[in-house]
């Protein structure tokens, strides 16, 4: 998976098409990620205690990765990713400007 925990991307397909966010959590066993603000599920949340209101919380779920792309920092689009081997490090450079990313 190309993606990581802190990346930006842009949703190319589902209910969220065309929107933007930032990975909280990448899970690459199961090439899937959660992003922020995309893919809310409302959970409702019964009241603790009496008197207390229950509240409806909005949950980001998982999406898959393929369904993202990485938003270059650099170009401020949504790039085509390619990787850049040098011995011990892999780099992600973005096809478009080049850059690592
Ligand atoms: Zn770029």
């Amino acid at each position: 998976m190309k993606l990581k925990k802190g990346d930006n991307v842009l949703v190319i397909s589902g209910k969220d098409r065309g929107r933007k966010g930032k990975i909280i959590e990448a899970l690459p066993g199961e090439g899937k990620i959660v992003v922020e603000g995309i893919n809310i599920h409302k959970k409702h949340r019964r009241a603790k205690r009496q008197g207390q209101k229950g509240e409806v919380i909005g949950i980001a779920s998982p999406i898959a990765a393929s369904n993202v792309k990485l938003v270059c920092p650099k170009c401020v689009q949504s790039a085509r990713i390619g990787y850049r081997v040098i011995p011990e490090k892999k780099y992600r450079v973005c096809k478009q400007c080049g850059e690592e990313v």
